[in-house]
C-alpha cells in the first residue's frame, strides 16, 4: 500500500456563512413548492445540514414554463432592446463583482472546493462570463440576402423561446453562467434546475438578477432532483430547449425526453476521459505541472480531467516520480482554510464511487504509487492518488472516475499515442505536451476532441468555445457560438 498523502484533517480556520431555509424563484416570487416538500443540501466537509430547500417536481416545473412563457410573450423583456439585455447582464456582473467573497463563500460551502479555487477561479470566470455575453446581446445579427427575383430577403436571429437548463454540481455557479449568459444575451427566458446536491449559489445569483433588474418570469429557478424535476422539464411540451451538464447516461435520457415529446432543441455537455500526452521533448516540469493541475484540480471532478495521462517511455520513470511526490505533499483538508488545495468530494456517493474506481485498479493491476484510501473519518476527502502501469483495457482507464486519481500509461510513439488516444467513446478534451510544433499540429489536428491544449491545461475564457465530440456531448457553450445554441435563425422573403 502506498504512502498516504500529507493530509490536515479539517478544522474549521474561517466562519462558514450562516444560510437561511430556500424557496424556489418562479415568476419574479419566492415560492415554497406546489407538494410543500424540502430536502436537505449537506456540507460535503463535515456531512452537517447547511439548510433545507424547497423541491421542485412537476407541478412547480409547469408554473415556472407558464411564467417564462408569459414573460416571453407578453412581458417587458420581449419588448427590451438588445442593449437593455446587455446592461442588465452586465448589471448582474456587477452586483456579483461587489459580492465576491459571499459567493465563494456559498460555493465551498455547498460543493467543498477550496475557498482559494472559488475566489481565483469559479467566481471571476462566472462573472466575465456574463461581461462577455453582455456584449454580444447588441452584435448578434443576421444577413441581407442576394437571392434572385425582385425579393427582399433577409434573416432575423430570434431566441428559442422557453429554455430549460439543468445543471451539475461540479461548477455550479460558473455552469450557471455559461447557461444564463448567452441565453439571456439572445432575448430567451430560462427555466433553471441546479444540482440538487449545490443549489444554494443559483439561488442567491437569482436573487441578484432580481434586484438589479430582470423582468419577472424572465428567470425562474427551480431546485430538486433529477428524475423528477429534471425529466418534468426535459419532457415538457412547452419548452422550446433543454440545456444539459452532466452525465453521458443522464445525457442520453434527457434527449429521449426532448425526442419523445415536443422535438425541442437540445444541448449536451457530457462526461470525458480525456487524453493528456507528454513527449520526452517536452519541458518536464511544465508538464508535471499540468497534469497535476489537469487532473487533481476541483478534486478531480471536472469533466475535461487529464484522466488518462500518456507519457512516452524515456521520460517515463522520472515523470511518474515527480509527478507522485507532488500529489503526496497536496494539502487536503477544510476547504475554508486558504492553504489547503483540496476539499471533500461533493457527497459520499461520489467518494463511494471514487473509492470503488481506486479498487478497480488495484483488482486490474495497476501500480498504485500514492493515496489510495479515505482522508480521516468525517467529511468526503479521498486521498490524492496516482496509478502508474495503467493499460488501456482497464476499468480506471476508461470510465469517468470524477475523482482524484490519476491513471498514468506509457507510449512509445506519436502514431501510437494518436490512436490509442482516440480510442474513448468521449471526446470532451486533450492535451499535447512537447516542444517539436509539428507534432503539437500533428496531435492537435488528429484528436476528436472539443478542446485541445499544447503546453497547457484547463485554459478557459469564454471567448473559446467547449463541447464534445462523440459521446461527450452536442453543440458548443461559450464563446459566439454558443449563441446559435439560443437562436432561431428566421428567413424573412418580401416582393417588391
Ligand atoms: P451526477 O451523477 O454526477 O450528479 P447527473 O448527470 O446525474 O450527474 O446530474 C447532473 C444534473 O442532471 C443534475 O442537476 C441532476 O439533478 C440532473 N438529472 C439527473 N437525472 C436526471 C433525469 N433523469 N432527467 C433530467 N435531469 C436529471
Amino acid at each position: 500500500m502506498a504512502a498516504p498523502a500529507t493530509v490536515a484533517v479539517p478544522k474549521p480556520k474561517h466562519a462558514r456563512p450562516k444560510v437561511a431555509d430556500q424557496k424556489m424563484l418562479i415568476n419574479g416570487k419566492w415560492v415554497e413548492s406546489v407538494s410543500g416538500k424540502h430536502f436537505e443540501t449537506l456540507n460535503p466537509a463535515d456531512g452537517s445540514v447547511i439548510c433545507r430547500v424547497a423541491e421542485g417536481d412537476k407541478a412547480d416545473i409547469d408554473l415556472a414554463v407558464k411564467a417564462a412563457r408569459a414573460a416571453l410573450e407578453t412581458g417587458p423583456w420581449g419588448r427590451m432592446n438588445a442593449s437593455g439585455r446587455g446592461r442588465l447582464l452586465n448589471k448582474l456582473a456587477d452586483a456579483m463583482e461587489a459580492r465576491k467573497d459571499e459567493l465563494a463563500a456559498l460555493e465551498t460551502l455547498d460543493n467543498g472546493k477550496p475557498i482559494a479555487d472559488a475566489l481565483a477561479a469559479d467566481v471571476p470566470l462566472s462573472i466575465a462570463c456574463y461581461r462577455y455575453y453582455a456584449g454580444w446581446a447588441d452584435k448578434y445579427f443576421g444577413q441581407t440576402l442576394p437571392i434572385d427575383g425582385p425579393y427582399f430577403a433577409y434573416t432575423r436571429h430570434e431566441p428559442v423561446g422557453v429554455v430549460g437548463q439543468i445543471i451539475p454540481w461540479n461548477f455550479p455557479l460558473l455552469m450557471q453562467a455559461w447557461k444564463w449568459g448567452p441565453a439571456l444575451a439572445c432575448g430567451n427566458t430560462i427555466v433553471l434546475k441546479p444540482a440538487e446536491q449545490t443549489p444554494l449559489s443559483a439561488l442567491r445569483v437569482a436573487q441578484l438578477a432580481q434586484e438589479v433588474g430582470f423582468p419577472d418570469g424572465v428567470i425562474n429557478v427551480v431546485p430538486g432532483f433529477g428524475p423528477t424535476a429534471g425529466a418534468a422539464l426535459s419532457g415538457h411540451m412547452d419548452v422550446d430547449k433543454i440545456a444539459f451538464t452532466g452525465e453521458t447516461g443522464t445525457g442520453r435520457i434527457v434527449m429521449t425526453a426532448a425526442a419523445q415529446s415536443n422535438l425541442k432543441r437540445v444541448s449536451l455537455e457530457l462526461g470525458g476521459k480525456s487524453p493528456n500526452i507528454v513527449f520526452a521533448d517536452a519541458d518536464l516540469d511544465a508538464a508535471v505541472e499540468g497534469a497535476y493541475f489537469g487532473l487533481f484540480f476541483n478534486q478531480g471532478q471536472c469533466c475535461c480531467a487529464g484522466s488518462r495521462l500518456f507519457v512516452q517511455e524515456s521520460v517515463y520513470d522520472e515523470f511518474v516520480a515527480k509527478v507522485a511526490a507532488k500529489a503526496k505533499g497536496r494539502k487536503v483538508g477544510d476547504p475554508f482554510d486558504p492553504a489547503n488545495e483540496q476539499g471533500p468530494q461533493v457527497s459520499q456517493e461520489q467518494m463511494d464511487r471514487v473509492l470503488g474506481y481506486v479498487a478497480a485498479g488495484q483488482q486490474d493491476g495497476a501500480r498504485m504509487v500514492v493515496g489510495g484510501g479515505r482522508v480521516g473519518d468525517s467529511g468526503y476527502f479521498v486521498q490524492p492518488t496516482v496509478f502508474a502501469d495503467v493499460r488501456d483495457e482497464m476499468k480506471i482507464a476508461q470510465e469517468e472516475i470524477f475523482g482524484p486519481v490519476m491513471s498514468i500509461l506509457k507510449f512509445k510513439d506519436a502514431d501510437e499515442v494518436l490512436a490509442r488516444g482516440n480510442k474513448s467513446v468521449y471526446g470532451l478534451a486533450a492535451a499535447v505536451w512537447t516542444r517539436d510544433v509539428k507534432k503539437a499540429l500533428k496531435l492537435a489536428h488528429g484528436l476528436r476532441a472539443g478542446t485541445v491544449w499544447v503546453n497547457c491545461y484547463d485554459v478557459f475564457d469564454a471567448g473559446a468555445p467547449f463541447g464534445g465530440f462523440k459521446m461527450s456531448g452536442l453543440g458548443r457553450e461559450l464563446g459566439q457560438y454558443a449563441l446559435q445554441l439560443y437562436t432561431e435563425v428566421k428567413t424573412v422573403t418580401m416582393a417588391t
